[in-house]
């Protein structure tokens, strides 16, 4: 319809031009593009019986299924706001999200019952729909129950579309506003860069709760007129599988699902011929890793992006992955990047500094949080957090977060190199480094490394390896072994909690 501006008219008007062409398959089970759009106002006519009106927040939560798909686009199209929930989050996690964003309705599947059971007092929501755990595809019998379709309401593409929250990986997790044309221009520009088609086919099993996961290859795909082959869960093995078997020309990772990947036996045997791209980004793609692949002859792209940018911030071309292997390239279509010191100022090329972003695929600011908002965005620009190098090329790297550099005697230290030295060791599975207050130094450099299965390791072991490879200020001056590192709900290590764990380290004897 002419009212709507946002995403489910994008959904429409391909289901208008390809109305046959297959637009997701999940197991067995496939729906056309007609078939999709005919579900998706099915299910806005359920939400609108359930009393969503336009502005209200939906959330979500199971692992990946058509269903999230379906509630996405109906969500969207009634001009209300979707909230996917991170499925890896505790009750009381949820509880916060759920509180926070004000939903009205919980879409959720049977395994987060007792979750929900738990928390239902305390949150907002004034319907809960209950889908069973499902590996077939069955759509929520609460959401396809025939009824009079609802007229569309007017949706402009400056509404937001997604309160999305962010990792949690600095502390309490933000729920970024995400308009429509904030996923528009990401995927717009992902589009462009890689020349995604309507004959691609597209392997999501990246968890939907991540916009990476969403919005770069799932949506853009449908906005192409791809197919999407959706997958509840990352199962390494059924993945090399499906990669062969279906003929898959694109998927997105993170890179630890690279890594199992390529652990797998059937990696070097699998038939990839079909696959041209896979887009890799959320965290540092080690260039072990990309090395791996390339070897296989498959390129892997790897992009900086954020929650807050729908995510796209900079991108390794197709024709450029073997030029930087280790950069994560130029800045994305409409995407303006600048490195600045902490007085404002624009660093010189190869001078560290935070990542300033500015475009269309901005956020609109942080739900119900002016504060964090006007701290982030200021004059149009997005304050990242994150630290990078440009170099003569214009090629960026990410060098770390600026909240974890550590600075010691004067001198500066980013714990992502000193991690990336420690895991080359081949004994170590495992490693975060911080720092820790110290009397004469100001800050002491900390490893706590986790030894690979059972293999003997030892402080002194990980002392010599590193006694050559990095400048001696950059040597952690105490290691700690343990057997797991705390990790936040997307697996990111959560540096704050070691931070406060070992505060008096450097003080212990
Ligand atoms: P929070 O903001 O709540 O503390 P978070 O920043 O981890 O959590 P996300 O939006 O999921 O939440 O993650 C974005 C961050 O991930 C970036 O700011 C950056 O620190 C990191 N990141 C993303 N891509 C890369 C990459 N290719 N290399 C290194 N780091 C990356
Ligand atoms: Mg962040």
């Amino acid at each position: 319809s002419a009212r709507d501006r946002g995403l489910a008219s994008w959904l429409a008007r391909r289901a208008s031009f390809d109305p046959e062409r297959v637009a997701m398959t999940f197991g067995e089970r496939s729906w056309t593009y007609a078939e999709l759009q005919h579900e998706v106002e099915a299910f806005a006519a359920a939400l609108v019986r359930l009393g969503v009106r336009p502005g209200d927040r939906v959330a979500f939560l199971d692992l990946n299924h058509p269903n999230y798909l379906l509630t996405l686009f109906a969500t969207a199209r009634l001009g209300a706001i979707f909230v996917p929930l991170n499925f890896r989050l505790t009750a009381p996690e949820l509880q916060f999200a759920l509180a926070d964003s004000g939903a009205c309705v919980l879409v959720y599947a049977e395994p987060f019952a007792e979750a929900v059971e738990q928390i239902r007092d305390e949150i907002p929501c004034r319907a809960f729909v209950r889908t069973p755990d499902d590996e077939a595809g069955e759509l929520a019998t609460a959401l396809v129950e025939s009824g009079p379709p609802q007229e569309e309401r007017f949706v402009d593409r400056d509404d937001v579309a997604l309160i999305m929250y962010t990792s949690g990986t600095t502390g309490r997790p933000k729920g970024a506003m995400i308009t429509h044309d904030n996923l528009l221009a990401s995927i717009h520009g992902f589009s462009l860069t890689f020349d995604t088609r309507a004959d691609d086919r597209t392997l999501v099993v990246a968890p939907l709760f991540h916009i990476g996961g969403l919005n770069v290859t799932t949506l853009s795909a449908f906005l192409n007129g791809a197919t999407v082959v959706l997958e509840r869960r990352f199962d390494p093995d059924r993945v090399l599988r499906l990669l062969e078997e279906r003929r898959i020309t694109t998927m997105f990772a993170v890179p630890t699902m690279l890594v199992e990947m390529a652990r797998r036996p059937g990696f070097a045997t699998a038939d990839l011929d079909a696959l041209r791209l896979i887009v890799s980004g959320g965290a540092p793609v080690p260039v072990p890793l990309l090395e791996q692949y390339l070897a296989r002859g498959i390129d892997v792209c790897a992009g900086y992006g954020m929650t807050e940018a729908a995510p796209l911030i900079t991108i390794v071309p197709p024709g450029r992955v073997l030029d930087k292997v280790g950069s994560v390239g130029l800045p994305s279509f409409f995407t303006e990047v600048t490195l600045v010191d902490d007085q404002g100022r624009e660093v010189p090329t190869g001078t560290p500094g935070e990542f300033l972003v500015r475009g269309p695929n901005v956020m609109k600011g942080y739900w119900n949080r002016p504060d964090a908002t006007a701290a982030t965005l200021a004059d149009g620009w997005l304050r990242t957090g994150d630290v990078g190098v440009r170099d003569e090329d214009g090629f960026y790297t990410v060098v770390d977060r600026k909240k974890d550099m550590i600075i010691t005697g004067g001198e500066n230290v980013y714990p992502a190199e000193v991690e990336a030295c420690l895991v080359e060791h081949e004994r170590i599975a495992d490693a975060a480094v911080f720092g820790v207050p110290e009397p004469t130094w100001g800050e002491a450099v900390v490893a706590v490394v986790v030894a690979r299965d059972d293999a003997a390791l030892t402080e002194e072991d990980v002392t010599a390896f590193m006694a050559d490879r990095l400048a001696r200020y950059k040597q952690p001056r105490r290691i700690v072994l343990v057997d797991e590192l705390p990790r936040s709900p997307s697996g990111k290590v959560v540096k704050g909690e070691l931070r406060t764990r070992y505060a008096d380290l450097a003080l212990r004897r």
